[in-house]
């Protein structure tokens, strides 16, 4: 089931009470409250959170942090979690200044000269922090960080577990629970209260789990609503170059729930904010054959057995070498000896994934010259065993493939993470275009735009969203 609701687009069916002049950001309706309507059944909070992922968890937990006493945390899905608790779990976190200027560098160049460049100096100088906060939760981090895919340096940590995200989200619930906040499921929040004049949030619409409307009043409202690579609309509506049948990485096949349908966007740009670089979409080869989110323990090659582009490439060099391919697609080659993801026996068993006792067998199941795919493998051993990639001319790290058994699989691309959203200021607040912030209204996490420009960098998208919701539910704490 995925949950591409109808989003908060609206439809004008929040009653409005008598002789109020409200703008009622989800359904952009200016009433003049002059007609009869129900009593919409309102509460009080402080900080409203929207969203259970990285970001919205971060902010829920920094915003009682920070002294606010009515928290409220809204998550439309049956359970927490988002795309943080189905992913890899790499975050990118730097301590020293020479790293943390690493950082910032790499996250400007790969953005392709689009990331603003004060927001991308706030992910990295706040990653460590972040990092931190997390081991006093509970999380257990691996001694050295690694090479995410998608990403130029060894600078991402993840738990030691194949389920690192769910572990980040297990923890953070864990530490949420053991506070006055309140946290509800099956709640979807539908639209925004402006004040008069639109100046301020003033409240948040919410369809409860009765299928009830109630209206919460809240002096800050932060949006951590994820991205909105499962809306069909917003694709065709930004990036309407993209096939509408394309696949997401968060819901392969497109058989499991995906909240990402850009609800907080869309209520934010009701409500007056500036979106950035909406048609910045990532595509990641991830549903198919790979097995491993760190570079140096799988092979990729074409139809041909041959490597065509280096597995440590950024997302947009590797992006650009498949659709090179006249399959538009690669093989991905693995041993026996590389940690695995948690999709392994998974991948396994419903054949996307096959298993071969000799790389003569891999290549037989791949239809690939076993000769070209001996000489690939063999060259690439050489190349990880000196350090340099005799392909592609680059320094090199990683294990060599040559355990079996060998795990092949196809690979394509996928949708995988929406770099464009809501412009934010590096406090978090929502942003007009004309450069005036929305009072009260804070976003963070893939719901936001800007921190990352054209592209991101493995192991950035949950370092942004632990950043930038933790300033989002100060700021709100603080607003409030
Ligand atoms: C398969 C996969 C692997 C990934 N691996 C990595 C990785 O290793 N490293 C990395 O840096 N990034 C990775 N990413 C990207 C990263 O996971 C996301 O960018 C990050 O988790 C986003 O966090 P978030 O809190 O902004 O949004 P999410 O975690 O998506 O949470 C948003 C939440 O808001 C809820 N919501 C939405 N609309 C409403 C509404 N109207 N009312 C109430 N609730 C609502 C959603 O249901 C969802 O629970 C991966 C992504 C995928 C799909």
């Amino acid at each position: 089931m995925r949950l591409h609701g109808r989003g908060p687009q609206g439809s004008g069916e929040h009653p409005v009470k008598r002789r109020t002049l409200f703008l009622i950001a989800g359904s952009g309706l200016l009433t003049k409250g002059l007609r009869a309507a129900p009593q919409l059944s309102e509460e009080p909070a402080d900080v409203v959170v929207v969203g259970t992922g990285a970001a919205g968890l971060s902010a829920a937990l920094a915003a009682v942090d920070g002294g606010a006493r009515r928290v409220v945390l809204l998550e439309k899905a049956p359970m927490a979690g988002g795309h943080t608790i189905i992913s890899s779990g790499s975050v990118a976190a730097e301590k020293t200044p020479e790293g943390i200027a690493g950082l910032t560098n790499e996250i400007i160049e790969n953005g392709e000269g689009r990331a603003d460049p004060v927001l991308a100096r706030t992910l990295a100088e706040g990653s460590w922090a972040a990092r931190e906060r997390l081991t006093a939760l509970g999380i257990d981090w691996i001694t050295t960080p690694f090479r995410a895919v998608g990403s130029p340096s060894a600078r991402s940590w993840n738990s030691g577990s194949p389920q690192s995200g769910y572990d980040y989200v297990q923890v953070m619930m864990a530490a949420l629970r053991k506070t006055s906040a309140s946290v509800r499921f099956l709640s979807r929040a539908e639209g925004l209260l402006l004040s008069e004049k639109g100046k301020s949030v003033e409240g948040i619409y919410v369809r409860t789990r009765s299928g009830d409307s109630i209206l919460i009043r809240a002096r800050a409202i932060v949006l951590a609503t994820g991205g909105f690579t499962a809306s069909g609309t917003l694709l065709k509506r930004f990036a309407p170059q993209l096939p509408p049948d394309l696949e997401t990485t968060a819901s392969a096949g497109g058989e499991l729930l995906d909240g990402a349908t850009g609800d907080g966007i869309l209520m934010a740009e009701k409500a007056g904010a500036k979106l950035v670089d909406m048609d910045a979409l990532q595509m990641l080869p991830l549903a198919g054959g790979r097995l491993l989110d760190y570079v140096g323990g799988e092979v990729w090659v074409n139809d041909r057995g041959r490597r065509f582009v280096s597995e440590g490439a950024g997302f947009r060099e590797i992006e650009r070498a498949i659709a090179k391919q006249p399959s538009k697609s690669m093989w991905v080659i693995s041993d026996a000896r590389s940690p695995k993801g948690a999709t392994l026996g998974l991948k396994l068993m419903d054949g996307t994934v096959r298993e071969a006792g000799t790389l003569e067998e891999a290549a037989h199941g791949m239809r690939v010259s076993y000769s070209a795919l001996q000489e690939t493998i063999e060259r690439y051993n050489r190349s990880v065993r000196k350090h340099w990639d005799d392909d592609f001319g680059i320094p090199m790290r990683g294990l060599p493939v040559e355990t079996p058994p060998f795990f092949y699989g196809r690979e394509h691309f996928a949708l995988h993470y929406s770099c464009g959203g809501i412009a934010i200021t590096p406090r978090a607040e929502v942003l007009r275009p004309d450069g005036s912030v929305i009072r009260g209204l804070y976003a963070a996490g893939e719901a936001t735009g800007g921190v990352h420009g054209a592209a991101r960098v493995g192991g950035c998208g949950l370092t942004d969203a632990f950043v930038f919701g933790d300033i989002a539910g100060r700021e709100a704490a603080r607003f409030a």
